[in-house]
Formats: structure tokens, sequence, C-alpha cells
């Protein structure tokens, strides 16, 4: 069995009790990176095999983990944060899996995006999840055109580093709109930030910004 497993976005409490039984009885969980499942692992005493399933080895560690489910091993599926293939390899692994008639399910858990949207308190009956806007200024421009076009809530992801230029875009090409910014969520400096683009933008300019970050349109 494939066991496609949802862990904590920050806290490490956010874990559910199934969570929990199923990496105790793993005969290998595929982390994104060892050393970060390492504190959860060690946080909650379970002491079972690793091994590292990320962006640049996703092709051949899907198919060596392809010959382990063969041989009726029990893998467990772990991304660095919320729910294995939503943005990270996981996709790859859960695709060949199905593709092979291999027993495959969830153990569900946090996602960012879904917690961000219930927060953010904009309408969530219909929305786009758009993943992270492109890196090109362009391409990101471009996209957020697209965007502005849709009738429903838009998410996207976003790092501390592109933040600023994002909201830039977002100023300039959707103009006035109130946005929402869920950082750090379940951690320690969790904040949820509402505003024009243009406001926020002045705030971060008094408080350069740090952390993980979700923007609600
Ligand atoms: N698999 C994850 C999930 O289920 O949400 C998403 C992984 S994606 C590679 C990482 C991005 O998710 C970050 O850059 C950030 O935009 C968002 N993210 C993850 N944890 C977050 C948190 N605690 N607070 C705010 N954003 C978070």
């Amino acid at each position: 069995m494939l066991y496609i497993v949802a862990t904590p976005i920050g806290n490490l409490k956010d874990i559910t009790l199934r969570a929990i039984e199923v990496l105790k009885s793993a005969d290998l969980i595929a982390c994104e990176d060892t050393r970060h499942t390492k504190i959860l692992l060690d946080h909650y005493g379970i002491s079972r095999p690793t091994t590292s399933f990320f962006q640049h080895n996703r092709f051949t560690k899907a198919e060596y983990i392809l010959g382990l489910l063969k041989g009726d091993k029990n893998i467990v599926l772990v991304s660095d944060a919320g729910t294995p293939g939503i943005l990270d390899p996981g996709y790859n692994l859960i695709n060949l899996a199905i593709k092979n008639n291999i027993p495959t399910t969830v153990i569900p858990g946090p996602s960012a995006f879904i917690n961000a949207l219930v927060l953010s308190g904009k309408p969530a009956h219909e929305f786009y999840f758009a993943g992270f806007l492109p890196n090109k200024k362009l391409s990101r421009q471009n996209k957020l055109r697209e965007l502005s076009g849709l009738k429903c809530t838009v998410i996207c992801y976003e790092s501390c580093h592109r933040i600023l230029a994002t909201l830039g875009d977002i100023q300039s090409i959707m103009d006035a709109r109130d946005i929402v910014l869920a950082r750090e969520l379940t951690k320690k400096f969790e904040e949820i930030i509402r505003g024009t683009p243009q406001v926020i933008l002045e705030k971060f300019q008094k408080n350069r910004p740090r952390g993980e970050f979700i923007i609600i349109l």
C-alpha cells in the first residue's frame, strides 16, 4: 500500500492519530527532506527507515519505490509540510503507483491553502488555486492578467523573497483590490494581513517580509 500522509504545516501538534499510526507501521517513509521529517518523527518517538524523494531524484526514486511496493512493502509518502502532491514531487510517485495498480490511500490533514482560504473570509464556495506564480516578471504579469478575469477567489503561494515584487505586480494589474496575505500559518508568528496591495507594501517597508506566504485575491 502507498499511504499519502499529510503532516503539519508548522505546528507539530497538527497531525492525526491515524497519521501517527501509519508512520509507525511504515516499512519506509519517503520524505522530501529526511532531516526535516526527522524532527516530526523524533517528536512522536517514531523510528522507521526514511529515504529522500525530492525534485532532483523524483523519477529514479519513484521507480525504486515502485519496486518496493510491488514487493508488498508499505510505503508512506510525506512532504516537508502539508499534503503530499500539492506542489511537491509527490505527484510523480502517486501517479506511477496508480498506473501500476498499487493500492493507494490518503491520510488527510493540513494543506496550507485550504486554511488560508477559510481564514481569509473571502468566498470559499468557488475558488481557483494557482500554486506559485511564475518567477519571471513578464510571465507573472501575464498570469495575473489571466487570473484577474476569474470571478472567484484566487489563491497563490509565495515566498518572502518574491512577495514584494508580486504585490507590486498585483497593484499595477489589479489596481486597488482588497487582498489577504496569510503568513506563517500555525506558527509562532502567524499573521493575517488585509488591505490593498499599496497598504500592505507600505507596511513591509517598515518591516521586511519574512516567512511563508499565501496570497488570497
Ligand atoms: N504541500 C504543501 C501544502 O499542502 O500546502 C505545499 C508545499 S509548497 C512547496 C510550499 C508553500 O506553501 C510555501 O512557499 C508557502 O507559500 C505555503 N505554505 C506552506 N506552509 C505554510 C504556512 N505555515 N504558512 C503560510 N504558507 C505556507
